[in-house]
């Protein structure tokens, strides 16, 4: 007997991966989430069906979410993670002597509880004493800080049920209000492929060009996400992506990673034109 898990891109496209087994399974108040373990891909989560993350092609997603913004901003000491509750960007900022304070919001205490019982690749990071988990929106949690955040990333899931606030001009602004006058908010901006995703970026993008001064956008290749393709969004009240990229600074860290590296930070920048031309319609 075989099992698979398949979650539909489109209409027209679904993506499987065969499952040995399936070994967390949950309705929580907010979604539903499971864990499976599967011959390919190793132990991956999903929430309400749609792939969260696997054990294999994690350190794309995260590592592009965390190192770009380190290797701009000079003095990171205090960041908020929005979402995350896999503990995938909380690792990679532990790996950072130099921030005093991480702040993790998310919305669903379950899913945290889950990853740390069953996927302890990712969620290694919750074990870091800097770390602090509120269980709560968002949305919400943002709206009480002033100029309190020297990072803020939004790691959430898609803009519908949990998430959807999270991709809301309110609280784009209420992130800019958060972050301290040089501030870096990186958030996951979904994939510019098919129609649906592409409308969904787009209008994140409006929405966070409306709020930042300097909104730029990347790219990185993530097997499991639909298209494969999938971007992140860079906004920031002072640093530029490039022109501050803190190339030498970055790299006698000697943080060791497996996708990130200075010339791919500069190149994940450079878009497609279908890509850019997407972009400067709603810039
Ligand atoms: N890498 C993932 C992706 O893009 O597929 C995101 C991973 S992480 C598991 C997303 C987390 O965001 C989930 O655990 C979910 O519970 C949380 N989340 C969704 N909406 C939220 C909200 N409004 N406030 C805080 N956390 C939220």
């Amino acid at each position: 007997m075989e099992l698979w898990f398949t979650e539909k891109h489109t209409e027209h496209v679904k993506l499987s991966i065969q499952v040995d087994k399936q070994i967390y399974s949950s309705q929580s108040e907010f979604q539903r989430i499971d864990i499976f373990e599967s011959p390919e891909f190793g132990r991956f989560l999903t929430l309400d069906g749609y792939m969260m993350l696997t054990e294999k092609d994690e350190f794309v997603y995260h590592e592009m979410m965390v190192h770009v913004p380190m290797a701009v901003h000079p003095n990171v000491k205090k960041v908020l993670v929005i979402g995350g509750g896999d503990g995938g960007t909380v690792r990679e900022l532990s790996r950072y002597e130099t921030i005093e304070e991480i702040d993790l919001v998310e919305i669903d205490e379950e899913v945290v509880e889950a990853c740390i019982k069953h996927l302890p690749q990712t969620a290694c990071g919750f074990k870091d004493a800097r770390v602090k988990c509120y269980y709560d929106d968002g949305l919400k949690f943002v709206r009480k800080y002033e100029n309190t955040y020297d990072l803020i990333l939004v790691d959430s899931t898609d803009p519908f049920g949990p998430g959807e606030g999270l991709f809301t001009k309110e609280f784009y602004g209420n992130c800019y209000k958060a972050l301290k006058e040089d501030g870096i908010m990186v958030n996951q901006h979904e994939s510019p492929f098919y129609k649906e995703d592409a409308y969904a970026m787009q209008r994140a993008h409006k929405r966070i060009v409306e709020s930042f001064p300097i909104s730029k956008v990347y790219q990185a290749h993530i097997p499991t996400y639909p298209s494969g393709h999938w971007l992140f969004g860079f906004a920031s009240k002072k640093y530029h992506p490039i022109n501050d990229q803190r190339v030498k600074e970055w790299k006698s860290l000697g943080l060791k990673t497996k996708y990130y590296n200075e010339q791919l930070h500069k190149g994940a920048f450079a878009l497609p034109n279908f890509v850019e031309e997407m972009l400067e319609h709603v810039e």
